[in-house]
């Protein structure tokens, strides 16, 4: 295993626990992006941003609202401390005591089956790359003389940003800028298209308003022409959108996606393919080595468009199921939820709109309004709605739900899809009241409740008509 973070953890765990011999291999931080950079800390932002947020938001609790006062010294040990507390589950005591050898060192193919590392040589049936991604950054001038921020380092500052401008708008940029903004900054979102691009308009738009209620300033649809330094200050200079050609800031956070680590490997030397999308695998996720695989953020070709824990998570079982017990395997990415950690929360499984109707040539569309559901009500978290697409059938095709807790509201659709059941067999399903998760019951029902346009209501209204 070179590689320990989400992907490598999970396939030496689970190796090793067969009573498979594992070799893992880290070059840096055990846990990876996930606990180190990424996930984890980004999570413990949003929950202090969370609570920063409510004692702004009680009047209508009857309770008085304040301005809340944020320690920037406890806040950074806040965050640092919920990865303290998850470490141990990714440490080398861990993973020794499973029976695993762990190496702190640099891992490079020396020819199709060697691997050296730290002063070891070793030789493996199997080899899996996992060595995940690093910020990619665009080409935009200056930006290589001025200091700037990327989620290796935005989590860990001794000062919160006073004026935060965030290049990018996808999950990573509109997260941080709206847990900046709740914390007390100001914050400025640039991107060259919408937010949330990978996301269906629709839905995308939900949590665009949300941010800008927030205060968090969207520009949107700009080029950026140039970045500078004026003393502490950032400048950027940009073109297009509405709004001046230069905005100044204290920092700059780059979030404009993600690069997999290919280099310093040594691919060349073992006949591992890769391009800029990553390490190329088939859909059994092996590479153009027949003994090695590639899982999460490296892996590219036919490993599937998304970067998640869960996403290594998974391609890590697929390879177990394959290098272990031989057994035919495939990635099928369209049963893979994405959740963007906002409030309200953005959470999709399967196929937009739009791609449903590139591939389908009749799609039902369901939806639900969070503010029909009770528990939002007394909750006055009554923002977003649920957006599921379906064939004429019932077959799911795709969700969407803009919604508090969407991330756990996605699931019974992700087992949907995964099982092939139909939105009536979520119709059917008896949900607790008063829960969020009736909004899938409802927007489901919708599917079978009769409408207008229904043959049978129709004879029946007609059949009334005619008595009276
Ligand atoms: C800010 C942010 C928030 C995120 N939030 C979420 C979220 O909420 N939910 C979610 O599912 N995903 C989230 N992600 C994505 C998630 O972090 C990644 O998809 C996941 O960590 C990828 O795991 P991985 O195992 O592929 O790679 P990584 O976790 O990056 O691990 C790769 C490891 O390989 C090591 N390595 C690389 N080259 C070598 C070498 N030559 N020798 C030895 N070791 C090497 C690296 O040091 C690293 O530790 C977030 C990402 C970011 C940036």
């Amino acid at each position: 295993m070179i590689g320990a973070g989400s992907g490598g953890l999970s396939v030496a765990a689970i190796a090793a626990s067969f009573g498979v011999p594992v070799v893992l291999i880290e070059k840096h931080r055990m846990g990876g992006e996930c606990l180190n950079v990424g996930c984890v800390p980004s999570k413990a932002l949003i929950a202090a941003a969370t609570r920063a947020h409510a004692i702004r938001a009680g009047d209508p609790f009857g309770i008085e609202r304040g301005e809340p006062k944020v320690d920037d010294g406890r806040l950074r040990d806040h965050i640092r401390e919920v990865i303290v507390a998850i470490a141990p589950n990714d440490s080398v005591e861990r993973f020794t005591a499973l029976g695993v050898q762990v190496i702190r060192a640099e891992a490079r193919f020396t020819d199709d089956k060697t691997v050296v590392a730290g002063g070891a040589t070793i030789e493996a049936r199997r080899f899996v790359l996992a060595t995940g991604s690093r910020p990619a950054l665009p080409p935009i001038p200056g930006l290589d003389r001025i200091p700037y921020l990327t989620n290796d380092t935005v989590f860990d500052l001794a000062r919160r940003p006073e004026r935060l401008l965030v290049i990018g708008g996808g999950p990573v940029g509109v997260e941080i800028a709206q847990a900046h903004r709740r914390l007390g900054a100001e914050v400025v979102v640039l991107d060259a298209a919408r937010l949330l691009p990978r996301e269906d308009a629709e839905m995308a738009a939900v949590i665009e308003r949300a941010l800008l209620r927030d205060g968090v300033q969207l520009r949107t649809g700009v080029v950026i022409e140039r970045v500078e330094a004026a003393g502490e200050r950032v400048i950027v200079s940009l073109k297009g959108g509405e709004g001046p050609d230069c905005i100044e800031g204290s920092h700059l956070l780059v979030a404009t996606g993600r690069t997999p680590t290919t280099e310093g490997l040594g691919l060349e030397a073992a006949g591992i393919a890769y391009d800029k999308t990553g390490i190329k695998v088939g859909r059994s996720l092996r590479t153009t080595n027949r003994r090695v695989y590639a899982v999460g953020d490296c892996a590219g070709g036919k490993a599937g468009p998304y970067k998640f824990t869960h996403a290594a998570n998974y391609h890590a079982g697929l390879v177990i199921r394959a290098a272990l017990f031989r057994l035919p395997v495939r990635v099928d990415p369209g049963a893979i939820p994405r959740v963007v950690f906002t409030d309200p929360e953005l959470a999709a499984v399967g196929l937009s709109e739009e791609e449903a109707r590139a591939k389908h040539r009749h799609i039902r569309i369901l939806r639900w309004p969070v503010a029909e559901n009770d528990r939002a009500q007394a909750e006055r978290a009554t923002d977003g709605h649920l957006k599921a697409l379906v064939t004429s059938r019932g077959k799911i095709l795709g969700c969407a739900i803009a919604a508090p807790h969407a991330g756990e509201l996605i699931v019974p659709w992700s087992l949907a899809i995964s099982k092939g059941l139909k939105v009536q067999d979520l119709a059917g399903l008896v949900f607790p009241y008063p829960t969020f998760s009736e909004v899938t019951k409802r927007a489901a029902v919708e599917f079978i409740r009769p409408g207008a346009q229904n043959p049978w209501v129709r004879r029946i209204i007609g059949a009334v008509r005619r008595l009276g």
